[in-house]
């Protein structure tokens, strides 16, 4: 009878400390400074990068703006509206019961892309969404991965049947938030040099196998750019190159029309406490704030590295980042710009009258 308690107890320690696998090993820093929990956002924010699909409830909306306001999120963009009725119905949901508290940005539909007609049908879609309250375009990542003509053939990120659609952003003044491609590390080899390797454990089919290449996908990309100075490209997850700032900066540099948003890849500026501001700082009119998952949890975190000093201190997300994590101290005006005069500049029809 005393035996099963006794085994367990044995397990607990001294066999647990030699079996414990590394994707248990969860160690507490024994670092002792001052912290700052960041709840509320010193200035209100545009997450600009929000997903909400299909139609959601008053009571569940009602809910969603009553942790917007605890959070100080003054407005929501859902990336996720689709096109025709189902973006018709994203703005009617959205936008009724909380006028000015969501935006909501189309989709193209990449059915027949790749045939004639397809670039005038899906610029004539879009300005038929943004007549029906579309405030810009989102772009996934399918494109360029997986989207392809009815050939088969994959669909270049550069491909001109898209240059229609670009065309129409510019004229109607909205912009693009594009998302290509994934970390460089889902490309590399999953071995013990590999950065993601946890991630690539726990979501094997994130593994990159095939063509293209990361450096494909961003070569496509900046032909893309290239070709549309009259766009105002905002990169999710800043590119995927927020670990390397000098490259992203020449980017920026050579496109003044191209901005970043920071959803999902906190983890990158939260592990260079330098170098990271100064970057900020100085494309602060090209960054802005976005977060991805809508878990209202978790935008503290957020807070917490864009307005505080401290150090040394965790990430919700182990597997992006075994890594832990520091303030960035960014200046007031720049937390500004980031928060939301970047976005009210970008993205039109937001009430300006929330903002100081
Ligand atoms: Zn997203």
């Amino acid at each position: 009878m005393r035996l099963l308690p006794c085994l367990l107890a044995l397990l607990g320690t001294g066999a647990m400390a030699q079996d414990l696998s590394v994707e248990e090993w969860e160690p507490r820093s024994t670092l002792v400074v001052d912290e700052h929990e960041v709840p509320r956002a010193k200035f209100p924010v545009i997450d600009v990068h929000s997903h909400h699909r299909g139609s959601i409830s008053e009571a569940r909306l009602d809910a969603i703006v009553g942790e917007m306001d605890a959070l100080n999120l003054a407005v929501l963009v859902n990336l996720s509206g689709g096109y025709g009725q189902r973006l018709r119905a994203a703005v009617q949901n959205f936008r009724q019961r909380h006028p000015g508290r969501f935006a909501v940005f189309a989709n193209p539909d990449f059915g027949g892309i790749g045939t004639a007609g397809w670039p005038e049908r899906a610029a004539r879609q879009l300005e038929e969404d943004v007549e029906a309250g579309a405030q810009g375009l989102k772009i996934f990542k399918s494109f360029g991965m997986s989207v392809r003509d009815p050939q088969g053939r994959r669909v270049p990120v550069d491909d001109p049947a898209m240059d229609p659609l670009f065309r129409t952003c510019a004229r109607l003044k909205i912009p693009v938030l594009i998302h290509v491609a994934d970390p460089a590390e889902f490309w590399a080899p999953q071995d013990s040099r590999n950065e993601r390797w946890l991630e690539l454990k726990l979501r094997p089919r994130r593994k990159q196998e095939a063509p293209p290449s990361f450096e494909d996908l961003i070569a496509e990309r900046d032909r893309m750019l290239k070709r549309h100075p009259d766009v105002n490209f905002i990169l999710a997850h800043m590119g995927w190159q927020g670990n390397d700032l000098g490259k992203l900066g020449a980017l920026l540099d050579e496109h003044p029309n191209v901005h970043v948003d920071i959803a999902a890849v906190l983890y990158e500026l939260g592990r260079i406490p330098f170098s990271g501001p100064e970057f900020v700082n100085r494309y602060k009119d090209r960054v802005l704030f976005g977060k991805d998952s809508y878990e209202p949890s978790e935008f503290p975190y957020y807070w917490r590295v864009l307005e505080t000093r401290d150090e040394y201190f965790e990430y919700y997300r182990r597997y992006h980042a075994h890594w832990r994590l520091y303030g960035l101290g960014l200046p007031d005006d720049t937390l500004k710009h980031i928060y939301w005069k970047n976005a009210v500049r970008l993205i039109p029809g937001i009430d300006a009258s929330l903002f100081e």
